[in-house]
């Protein structure tokens, strides 16, 4: 490491000299020295300097922000009730902390959360917008546009009069939205609902399924059916949405057998298959209408060898189109009163998983992450499956060792798909989603070997309209966030409505 010599040495002139340096400070040193000419600019020592690296290795900074407590039109038995929170969250969580110290202000959370992410290094030129709490639709609409303008002036550090202005600052400001999420219910899922969505510019949608028996439904209070969300699947894949799904093993009235049918379910039923998915065992927390249960003898969770025996058995079944972005919640130990207390699910999972020959091959476990990759070294994967009533495309660059260097989502809708009359996506194929891996870089950055400065975005776009196009569709849409708008116009996408939308003939 070049850099990193020189960095001792030009360290070695700086009065701190000899006493314990935080990374934060020697990533401030390293700036500086850069900026005065002292020391050469050397990606690779600045990565190491970095605190945490995976959590930009994805391409992406993730900022998440927590909205006002309210009520939640849910009653489900599972859920924590803590009044100072929005619904399900905790005060001392990790996240919810941060969002009371600033009184759920959006504009402070993200500032908060940006500075922090820079003091240790970490790039926020690309930045994805996570907005947790309880159900978003169930908030007043003047509220939720408020937020995100928020949010989006936060990130281009001025202020706004209105919500499209603040987009439209956004699109080419230093740090950009590259996506945005919420968190809501299947039976909040309408047409209407998806169209407020879009206007905003939400790209993806984290839906609590929990279970898909209307048996264990009813039993914990859910307040919707199995039909609902299968209704409100095919609603999302027909509005372009990347899909994540919540799923809750572990219910009162569940068994390890029964999760296990259960969690086939979400994969086997082409109305599902969900893009992404958290998994979160159900914890007993004592603020929940749960404990009751609990303490009548009515509920028991699973002894921790029953709960790992699932997850492994689980996870082999994930198909390779989808991520797992979460196994079991973030809750301080403190707080469960019975159940799995170890926050180390998943590495118990793998190990066990390993012993038995299993692998998970969702996106999570081959994503390339830091790895240098050469274009010569990655092959072209497609795969295709039934999904809403049409067929989703998943195509992807993989190394020989079978690690995802970049993906794209195309849906192609078919007849029995559920059609939204918006003219944008009229006879269209959708993109849902393209993702290329490598760590975020400043804006006009550059780094030899990263999965996004490869083209692979721009190639994997080529074989969507391609296969669009053969499919017969005369027009493929794609969805996108206020700051990944240039980079399809760049390749030929018009702006829509709501949608960037390229004439395929
Ligand atoms: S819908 Fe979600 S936030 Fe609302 S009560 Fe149910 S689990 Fe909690
Ligand atoms: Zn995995």
């Amino acid at each position: 490491m070049a850099g990193g010599g020189e960095l001792r040495a030009a360290l070695g002139r700086h009065p701190a000299r000899g006493t314990y340096l935080s990374k934060d400070f020697l990533i401030a040193a390293y700036r500086e020295m850069v900026a005065a000419g002292e020391l050469r600019e050397d990606p690779a020592l600045a990565e190491r300097l970095r605190m945490k690296p995976v959590r930009t290795l994805s391409g992406v900074a993730t900022v998440s922000v927590l909205t006002r407590p309210y009520p939640c039109p849910g009653t489900c038995i599972f859920c924590p009730d803590d009044s100072r929170m929005p619904k399900s969250y905790i005060a001392d969580e990790p996240g919810a902390l941060r969002a009371s110290q600033n009184a759920f202000d959006p504009f402070r959370q993200v500032a908060s959360r940006l500075s922090s992410l820079e003091s240790v290094g970490h790039p926020t030129g690309k930045v994805e917008l996570l907005i947790l709490g309880g159900t978003w639709n169930a908030y007043p609409k003047d509220y939720r546009e408020e937020f995100v303008r928020r949010c989006l002036d936060a990130l281009s550090g001025e202020e706004s009069a209105t919500l499209p202005e603040a987009q439209q600052k956004n699109e080419h400001a230093a740090r950009r939205n590259v996506g945005l999420v919420v968190e809501t219910r299947p039976d909040h899922i309408r047409p209407e609902e998806l169209l407020h969505l879009r206007k905003l510019g939400v790209t993806k949608l984290q839906v609590g399924v929990q279970s898909l028996d209307d048996r264990i439904l009813a039993l914990n209070c859910r307040g919707h059916t199995v039909a609902d969300t299968r209704n409100a699947f095919r609603l999302m894949r027909a509005a372009g949405f990347k899909i994540q799904a919540h799923w809750m093993p572990n219910l009162l009235g569940a068994t390890p057998e029964s999760d296990r049918e259960d969690f086939a379910r979400l994969f086997d039923d082409p109305d599902l298959r969900p893009d992404e998915l958290k998994i979160y065992p159900t914890i007993l927390v004592e603020n929940s209408k749960l404990h009751a249960y609990f303490q009548r003898g009515e509920y028991r969770p699973y002894p921790y060898e029953a709960l790992l025996e699932l997850i492994a058995a689980i996870k082999p079944v994930i198909p390779p189109y989808c991520r797992v972005n979460r196994l079991a919640r973030d809750i301080p130990v403190r707080h469960v009163v019975a159940g799995n207390k170890r926050s180390n699910l998943r590495e118990d999972a793998q190990r066990l998983m390993a012993t038995r020959g299993a692998r998970c091959r969702c996106i999570r476990c081959r994503e390339v992450r830091g790895l240098h990759v050469a274009r010569g070294d990655l092959r072209r994967e497609d795969l295709a499956y039934g999904a809403g009533g049409g067929e989703e495309r998943f195509l992807s660059f993989v190394t020989a060792e079978n690690r995802l260097a970049g993906y794209l989502r195309l849906w192609l809708p078919g007849a029995q798909s559920s059609v939204l009359p918006w003219p944008d996506l009229e006879r269209a194929a959708i993109v849902r989603d393209v993702h290329v891996y490598g760590q975020t870089l400043p804006l006009g950055g550059n780094q030899e070997g990263a999965a996004q400065h490869l083209g692979l975005g721009t190639e994997l776009l080529a074989n969507a309209e391609r296969i669009a196009r053969e499919a017969g569709f005369p027009r493929l849409a794609v969805i996108s966030a206020i700051g990944t708008r240039d980079y399809y116009r760049n390749r030929g996408f018009e702006d829509g409505e709501l949608y960037l939308v390229k004439r395929l003939n």
